[in-house]
Parts: structure tokens; C-alpha cells; sequence
């Protein structure tokens, strides 16, 4: 087959306005994007209605221009994409790969909330339906920022819940479908997500769907190696003033601060943060500190 073009994306969930966090996984997966001349994608992971807050993705989608980060196709919302997911596991149901479970939090408790046979107490009439993971099922892979990553997927994960018994497509399943379709080659994204790679390869393999190359970016603590989510620092980032955070942002990468000190817009900043971006210099960490970040030099 003819080898795919390089395609990366950012796929944000509408949970609130975009923050620094969210700035340097989007920063990032572009740079790796056009780095290689290839195309950069928006995704709205809008799955979970409970936890989306009215008016995010708009927001969203708005910082994203005011800071150049244009994405060079239309962006995909996953609450158009029912269909696609309802294939998917119909798949897996009628492989044996996946099972309708009754079990319950509580049914859970005594394996920690691990899933490794049916235990179900008493049939609900909203059942999950879960992959099946056998025992032994291992999963490594190398990481382009983090290196080896291996996990026991059996051990420590066990079977995956792939559709909620509220309704909910899960994360998992979504996300895997979703790279696959949009032709997706290179996952770039904050290392929180380290931990759930092993389970979308394994359903990649599963579903017979190839495995994009992953980068996972280290989290931006603050100084006092905080979670910028629970800090000030989580503040949105402001439309109006997008070079000091795209600054920062280029810093958070562990990048060169000369290389992009003197662009006076955006679209000036990326290219010239296009031109001087090393990812050989990313933190190879889970976590950075921002403090670090304005004497990365
Ligand atoms: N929607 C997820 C988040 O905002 C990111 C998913 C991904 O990049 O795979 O945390």
C-alpha cells in the first residue's frame, strides 16, 4: 500500500476553555505535524454530554485562531460519529472479542474496580459492554518522547469498558476509531495519556487498525510542582494576548527561547518555532516544571 501522509491532530474535550496545558499539546502536535510537511487536525471530543459545558468547543476552536494554529481539514465532532463507533463494536461483539457485562461498581470493589470475569450480583437493565482482555495480554511499545512503555494489561487494567452503562461511547473506543479514520500517523499529547496507549493498541489490533507512532508531552507543573489544573496557572489563555503563552509554550517544549523571541504574530512565531523545532530537546519526563521553562537555556 502507498505510505500515508503524516496526519496529526488535537483533540481537546469541551469541558472548558482551552489552558496553558491544553496550549502546549496543541502547540506540539502541530509542530510534529508540519515538522514532517504533513497535515494537522482538530477533533471536539464532545462524548460525555454530562461533563461538556455549553459553549467550550466554540471557545475553543476561537483560541486555537487567534493563536494560528489553523487545522488544515474540517474539524471532527465525535457526537456525529455514533455510527462508526456502533460498527466498530458490533465487530467486536460478534468476534467474541467484546461482552455485554452486568457488573456494577460495587460488584468491582473486592478486584479494585478491575474487570476480569463477569460477577454480576443481579442483570441491569443498563449493562456496559466491555473488551475482552485475556489473562497474559501484554502490551510495549516505544514512545518518541518517554521511550519504552510496557504494561500488563491484564494485570493492571483488565477488560475495557467500550460502551458505559449510561449510554456513553467510552474514550477508548472512540479515540481509536477516530485516529483510524482520519488517517491519523502520529499521536501527539500530554503524558496522562501514557497509561491508556497500551489499551488503544490493543484494540487497534483487535479492530485489525494500524498503530499511529506516539509522542506523549511531559504535564506542566507550576512552580510548586502543582498540576496546572488545580493551580492559577490553569487560567485560560488569553485570545488577545497569544505570543507570551505561545512563548511559554515553545519553552514547556524544552525549546530554544532565541528561536522565537523577536516574531511580532503568531503565524511569524510557528513558523519560525517550525524552523527551530528539535524534539530531541523535549523533557524526557511525565512532568516538567514551569518555573524550569524561562531558563530552559
Ligand atoms: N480528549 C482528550 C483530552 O482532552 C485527549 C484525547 C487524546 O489526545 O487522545 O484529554
Amino acid at each position: 500500500s502507498p505510505p500515508r501522509p503524516e496526519r496529526g491532530r488535537f483533540a481537546p474535550s469541551p469541558t472548558g476553555p482551552l489552558h496553558f496545558g491544553s496550549l502546549v499539546a496543541a502547540m506540539g502536535s502541530w509542530l510534529y505535524a508540519h515538522r514532517a510537511g504533513g497535515e494537522w487536525l482538530v477533533r471536539i471530543e464532545d462524548l460525555d454530554p454530562p461533563r461538556e459545558v455549553a459553549g467550550a468547543s466554540a471557545a475553543q476552536l476561537r483560541t486555537l485562531r487567534a493563536f494560528g494554529l489553523q487545522p488544515d481539514g474540517e474539524v471532527l465532532y465525535q457526537s456525529a460519529r455514533g455510527d462508526a463507533y456502533r460498527a466498530a463494536l458490533d465487530r467486536l461483539l460478534a468476534g467474541g472479542d467484546a461482552f455485554v457485562c452486568h457488573c456494577s461498581r460495587a460488584d468491582l470493589a473486592a478486584t479494585d474496580g478491575i474487570h476480569r470475569r463477569c460477577v454480576a450480583s443481579s442483570p441491569r437493565s443498563d449493562p456496559s459492554v466491555r473488551l475482552c482482555v485475556p489473562a497474559g495480554t501484554r502490551v510495549a511499545f516505544r514512545d518518541q518522547v518517554q521511550g519504552v512503555f510496557a504494561q500488563d494489561l491484564a494485570a493492571q487494567v483488565g477488560d475495557i469498558v467500550l460502551r458505559r452503562a449510561d449510554g456513553c461511547w467510552a474514550y477508548q473506543l472512540a479515540v481509536v476509531v477516530d485516529d483510524a479514520a482520519q488517517g491519523i500517523t502520529e499521536v501527539v499529547r500530554g503524558a496522562d495519556l501514557l497509561d491508556s496507549t497500551p489499551r488503544q493498541i490493543h484494540l487497534q489490533q483487535r479492530l485489525g487498525l494500524p498503530t499511529p507512532r506516539y509522542a506523549h508531552l511531559p504535564l506542566v507543573l507550576d512552580g510548586d510542582g502543582r498540576k496546572l489544573s488545580k493551580s492559577l496557572s490553569s487560567l485560560p489563555v488569553d485570545d488577545a494576548e497569544p505570543l507570551p503563552a505561545l512563548r511559554a509554550a515553545w519553552a514547556a517544549l524544552g525549546q530554544t527561547p532565541a528561536a522565537v523571541a523577536c516574531a511580532g504574530s503568531p503565524t511569524a512565531l510557528l513558523s519560525a518555532a517550525l524552523r527551530a523545532f528539535d524534539p530531541a530537546r523535549i523533557p524526557r519526563r511525565r512532568e516538567t516544571l514551569l518555573a524550569a521553562t524561562h531558563n530552559a537555556d
